[in-house]
This record gives structure tokens, C-alpha cells and sequence, in this order.
């Protein structure tokens, strides 16, 4: 254990961590998310108990609307930094496919196993969609987060026998700082795959939140105190890593986004006109592009840009105390999820 201040959290919310076979962290690749990898390894989980869990929100190939060219890479580069095994899931086509869905089923769901790729779903009923998701902290209408990611793990916790008749528990990064309803979450609670009562499949899942009570500058403590080198995103002047291109971006990542890649903010634009309706409720993203400044970060980042926007992520996981420098996102605006 790495000197971690246990009184960061709550004594009541924090499990039995000794009784869980399989830690599944839902990684996003973002700070929380690695906030949660370094906690359970400050609180003495061995590293092949640690599964990382990633939603590729664009799908394996073909889409590239939402999510940024080296996320996938910075994920399996964290994970082999950590000797940690990672899975990869994701809608076939991605948001987009969805987004676009006229008079079509679902699209199948794929997720990575220990024994190779498993596919489900893509035989449902069929629906139109014509869409952007509504930018709202309900999970119904806000279908993004659900179909590309919440529902994933769930479906691949769900579909692997490996979890009946054992205790996993699902990590996730929210905090209570993040909005009102986030500051809602249990901290603790039955995961949503949890069987527990089924003698058949006795699959018990708990879903943990160990950053809930964190504020930020906790976890960008905890960052720094690991040497850890946050996604390139955040040294851009991003504050949070999501999307690259979020339905929630603040006016100033429209205008960074139409700066550093104008072709796929450009059809993000096109679907405004497509679907006859903007994606923010009252201006369309060429005004709020407008309305923002692109980050100054950008320019004096070249190379964490060329990072950001490569499939290879080239630079180091870790670096040494004295190296690691806080990135210009952070403490600055969120522009993410509810
Ligand atoms: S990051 Fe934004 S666009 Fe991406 S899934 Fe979450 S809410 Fe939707």
C-alpha cells in the first residue's frame, strides 16, 4: 500500500475487498478511471485480480465521429504499464450506426473474453432512431452512455459463465463533484449484472465508486503521486475525457474540436442538417464553435496534439517524480456527461 489516506473515504462504503475474486474497473482511459486502478492497487489488490474494462464508443472499424484516434492504445499501453489484463466491447458500428438507425434492429454488441470475441444481440425488434442522444442526465433519452457503454459491460458480465458462482466487483469513476446527479449515486450498491439469488447462476456483482467522495484535486493528487501520464487529451486543455466529440462539449471544445480535426466535426455538423435538428437545444455546433475560444494548449502542445490524434500512443505511461507536470485540463471546465 502506497501511504494512501484511507480517510479519504467513507469506512461504510468501502467493501470487503478480501471476498471478491475478479476487480472489473471500467476504464475510460480518464483520471477517475485511472484514479480507480491506483486505489485498488494502494489497497493491495494484486494486479492479475484487476480486469480493465474499455467501450470502444466508435466501434472496432469504419466509424470516427466520436471518440479520439488514441484512446484505445493509451488503455492497452496503462494496462500493460500495470501488467493488467484489458477487454475491449462495443456496439458493432458504434454511435453512429445507432445514431443512424432507420427501420433497422439493434446493432449486435461484441465483447473480448479470455477465450476470443463473443457476439450477442442484432436480432431485436425494429426501430428508427434519426438522432443525436438528448443532452439530459436521463439514461433513457441520454442513450449514448447506455448503449455504448453501461449496457455493454453489463451484457459482457452477463454472457460470461466465468462470473456465475463467484464475486466480482465492477469499479467505476463518477463523483458526487461532478453534478447533481451524480451526486446522487450510491457508493455501494448490487450491480446491475448481480444474480446472486439465482441458485443456478450465483453470480454475485457489486459496483463499487471509490472516487464518489473525491474532490478533483484528490485525484489529480493521487495521478501525480503514481508518475502517471494522463491521456493527451488533458494536456490540450481538455478537463475531462470523454467523446472527443461529446454531445456536452462547452463551446470552447467545438472550437478546438473544428481547429484540430475539421473533417469529422464537420460531419458531426452534417448529421444537424441530416437529422433536422441540432445537437444542443438552442444553437447548432457551427454557433457554438463561434462562440468558442480554441485552446491555447493546443499550440503549445504539438506533439501531446500528434499523440492525441494517432492510433499509437509513443510516449510513457509513467514518468519519474520531478517529470510529471499537471496537465493545462485540469481544474478547468468539464464539458462531459451529466
Ligand atoms: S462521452 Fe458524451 S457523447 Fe460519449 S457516450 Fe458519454 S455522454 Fe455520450
Amino acid at each position: 500500500m502506497q501511504g494512501i489516506q484511507l480517510d479519504l473515504f467513507k469506512v461504510e462504503t468501502v467493501p470487503d475487498l478480501s471476498s471478491y475474486d475478479t476487480f472489473i474497473v471500467a476504464f475510460s482511459g480518464g483520471k477517475d478511471s485511472i484514479c480507480c486502478v491506483l486505489t485498488l492497487l494502494d489497497l493491495g489488490i494484486q494486479p492479475t485480480q484487476i480486469e480493465l474494462h474499455h467501450h470502444l464508443v466508435d466501434g472496432r472499424e469504419g466509424s470516427t465521429l466520436f471518440d479520439w484516434p488514441v484512446t484505445e492504445d493509451y488503455c492497452r499501453q496503462f494496462a500493460q504499464a500495470f501488467g493488467l489484463k484489458i477487454y475491449y466491447s462495443w456496439l458493432e458500428g458504434g454511435l453512429e450506426r445507432e445514431m443512424c438507425r432507420d427501420n433497422q434492429p439493434k446493432a449486435p454488441t461484441h465483447f473480448e473474453t479470455p477465450e476470443g470475441v463473443q457476439t450477442i444481440g442484432g436480432q431485436g425488434q425494429l426501430g428508427t432512431r434519426r438522432k443525436f442522444p438528448a443532452k439530459t442526465a436521463d439514461l433513457s433519452r441520454r442513450w449514448c452512455s447506455a448503449y455504448a457503454k453501461i449496457d455493454v459491460l453489463s451484457a459482457a458480465i452477463a454472457n460470461q459463465p466465468r462470473f456465475n458462482h463467484s464475486k466480482t466487483l465492477v469499479v467505476t469513476g463518477e463523483r458526487a463533484e461532478e453534478s447533481a446527479a451524480r451526486a446522487k449515486y450510491q457508493r455501494l450498491e448490487p450491480h446491475r449484472s448481480d444474480r446472486r439469488n439465482s441458485p443456478k447462476l450465483a453470480r454475485q456483482v457489486d459496483h463499487w465508486r471509490p472516487v464518489h467522495g473525491l474532490s478533483e484535486k484528490q485525484v489529480w493528487a493521487t495521478i501525480e503521486r503514481w508518475g502517471i501520464q494522463v491521456h493527451p487529451a488533458y494536456y490540450l486543455g481538455w478537463g475531462r475525457l470523454s467523446c472527443q466529440r461529446c454531445i456536452f462539449g462547452s463551446p470552447n471544445q467545438w472550437a478546438s474540436n473544428l481547429a484540430i480535426a475539421p473533417t469529422q466535426t464537420k460531419r458531426m455538423q452534417a448529421y444537424e442538417v441530416e437529422f433536422q435538428h441540432t445537437l444542443d437545444n438552442k444553437r447548432s455546433i457551427s454557433e457554438m464553435a463561434a462562440a468558442g475560444t480554441v485552446y491555447e494548449a493546443i499550440a503549445q502542445h504539438p506533439q501531446m496534439l500528434e499523440q492525441a490524434l494517432s492510433r499509437r500512443y509513443a510516449a510513457a505511461i509513467r514518468v519519474q517524480a520531478g517529470e510529471w507536470r499537471l496537465p493545462a485540463g485540469a481544474f478547468g471546465e468539464d464539458g462531459g456527461p451529466l
